[in-house]
């Protein structure tokens, strides 16, 4: 028998729970700008590729396997900007742990990388994609 998994709580407001689900949408959209740049670029590339690391299994959200680049597009709630981020004051107890975590973890995923050889590119979605895209392309033609 497992304990029952906690609940996140309930959003507290109309508000607040548009927000959190606009953060949440917006998540997905710089990701997307940065493939097509790529694929406009020439560069062919992998989506949803898992690596194995020393800390479990990370999935970039672009992966160069031969030349061993991985890239990231975090969002800036979700893995605590320093320009974005405000640690939301409403259900504190919850989010600041769960925030702190996913920057732990992000913290983990790259050191794992590295130490496999991997070159990790992390981007904010608030970052400029074309001139992201530059950098990802000449890395990839090295
Ligand atoms: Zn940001």
């Amino acid at each position: 028998m497992s304990a029952p998994v906690p609940k996140s709580p309930p959003a507290s407001s109309k508000g607040r729970s548009a927000t959190m689900s606009a953060i949440r949408r917006r998540d997905t959209k710089p990701e997307k700008e940065l493939r097509s740049l790529l694929h406009a670029l020439g560069l062919r590339f992998r989506v949803d590729h898992r690596i194995e690391t020393r800390s479990g299994r990370v999935r970039p959200d672009v992966v160069f396997t031969r030349a061993r680049l991985a890239i990231f597009v975090d969002g800036c709630f979700w893995h605590g900007c320093p320009e974005h981020s405000r640690k939301p004051q409403v259900n504190s107890g919850y989010w600041g742990p769960k925030l702190d975590r996913n920057r732990a973890r992000d913290r983990e995923n790259v050191a794992a990388l590295e130490a496999d050889g991997w070159t990790v590119f992390r981007f904010w979605e608030h970052d400029d994609m074309p001139a992201a895209a530059d950098q990802v392309a000449a890395a990839a033609r090295r």
